[in-house]
């Protein structure tokens, strides 16, 4: 028999998932994910105050997203750039989940903060940089299913297939042990090679190989990938027609400016898709089905 190298996650687990797109089905705060309709996790890239937060946990929500996102601790390439709120910022991510009742995901960096980040976040969202942290995926995978949250998996600088499925592989051993429903999104993010004016490839197509790979959901993150708003909206639609079970977008308020009142630079600017601008896009993709 043929040697299954991804036993918790791999499609060749279950019959039903066997030739076909179909996709896990779990909750994550009350709220459904794996559905036929795209799931749509959209917020500010990283929360620069309780205003812009709880003004764009608005907008979304009514704009009809899913879940919001916010980075509290946030991983930058240079020491001297905005490192993020840390527990401030959670605690505005949790202030803004009550009055929206939208879930939060929030990235978590370092294994010493799964149990602070867990403590506000309904899903711990491991990024790029720590795809092969294995520790860091390990520690996140445990806390996540003792406690009944969620974890998003962001695919690496320029990751194989095997890598990314491995990555989940761990982070499904965690739930497994527990004997818990597998309650993980795998997120490509586009690779660390710059072609025409974008910040990272982005990959449908390797989204669409992990789709066939594994039951889990797999999202696209058009804002990471492209790194330009006026960008964003085509690849979000090239992720989806790859078969994408939805899309993780980084919003800007309409009147937001490249710097703060407090004189900071405003995390990812230029890739912030302006709040009208998101409800618009989301009107367009309303008829759009995730593949099954
Ligand atoms: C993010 O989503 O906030 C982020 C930092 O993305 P990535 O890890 O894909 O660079
Ligand atoms: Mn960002």
């Amino acid at each position: 028999m043929k040697e299954k190298k991804y036993p918790l996650i791999g499609r060749e687990r279950f019959e039903e998932y066997q030739g076909n797109l179909k996709t896990s089905s779990f909750d994550i705060a009350g709220t459904t994910i794996g559905t036929e309709k795209p799931l749509i996790i959209a917020g500010p890239c990283t929360v620069h105050s309780r205003q812009q937060t709880l003004e764009s946990a608005h907008g979304v929500k009514a704009a009809g997203a899913d879940l919001l996102r916010g980075g509290a601790f946030k991983p930058r390439t240079s020491p001297y750039s905005f490192q993020g709120l840390g527990v401030e910022g959670l605690k505005i991510l949790a202030e803004a989940r009550k009055e929206t009742g939208l879930p939060i995901v929030t990235e978590v960096l370092d294994t010493r903060d799964v149990k602070l980040v867990g403590k506000y976040a309904d899903m711990l969202q491991i990024g790029c940089r720590n795809m092969q942290n294995y520790p860091l995926l390990t520690e996140v995978g445990r806390y996540a299913a003792q406690h009944e949250k969620g974890v998003l998996l962001k695919t690496g600088p320029l990751p194989k297939l095997d890598e990314v499925l491995s990555a989940a592989e761990y982070i499904a051993l965690e739930f497994e042990k527990q004997q818990k429903t597998i309650k993980l999104i795998l997120c490509e993010r586009g690779v660390n090679i710059p072609a025409n004016s974008m910040r990272n490839t982005p990959r449908p197509e390797f989204l669409a190989e992990l789709r066939r790979a594994t039951f889990l959901p797999v999202i696209g993150d058009p804002s990471h990938s492209a790194g330009d708003r006026e960008l964003v909206p085509q690849v979000g639609k090239d992720y989806l027609n790859a078969g994408a079970n939805g899309l993780i977008i980084d919003i800007l308020g309409d009147h937001e400016k490249p710097v703060t009142d407090d004189g900071v630079e405003v995390c990812d600017y230029q890739q912030g898709l302006r709040m009208s601008e998101f409800k618009r896009y989301l009107e367009s993709l309303q008829n759009h089905r995730v593949p099954q």
